[in-house]
């Protein structure tokens, strides 16, 4: 069994596909482990997202995750970190693959609907800046 931490971003809350995502995870056989509704602050988003604080999109980023309510999720299952990043699709939606939720609902490549830990480092970071251990079931 393996954890994921997985994010509908704010252009996912507006779009309203909520639910769709989690259907996604859920018909793929995932577990909704954790779930809560929050909004962060830049500063929150800067801290989240620390590993691309050189990439030339790091303040666009933080300011777009900021800017509403996002829904996070603890994601549970057999291989759930590449799991939930096949469903999500490629980070550009314009090369994410059919089917996907990226390629079904993303606008450009930063306003793209979701976020899914990309290893189990990253996951280790990811889980506990939004759930502590009584709220991961
Ligand atoms: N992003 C962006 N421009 C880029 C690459 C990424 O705005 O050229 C945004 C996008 O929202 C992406 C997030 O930064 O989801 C994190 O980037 P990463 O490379 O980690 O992509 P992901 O793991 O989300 O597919
Ligand atoms: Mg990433």
């Amino acid at each position: 069994m393996e954890r994921t931490l997985s994010i509908v971003k704010p252009d996912g809350v507006r779009k309203n596909v909520i639910g769709e995502v989690i259907r996604r995870f859920e018909h793929a056989g995932l577990r909704i482990a954790g779930l809560r509704m929050l909004r962060m602050s830049v500063k929150d988003a800067e801290a989240f997202y620390v590993v691309h604080k050189e990439r030339p999109f790091y303040a666009s980023l933080a300011q777009f995750m900021s800017e509403g309510p996002i829904v996070v999720m603890v994601v549970e299952g057999e291989n759930a970190i590449s799991r939930v990043r096949q469903i999500m699709g490629a980070t550009n939606p314009k090369e994410a693959a059919p089917g996907t939720i990226r390629a079904d609902f993303a606008s450009d490549i930063e306003h793209n609907i979701v976020h899914g830990s990309d290893s189990a480092n990253s996951a280790a970071y990811e889980i506990p800046f939004f759930f502590p251990t009584i709220e991961i079931f």
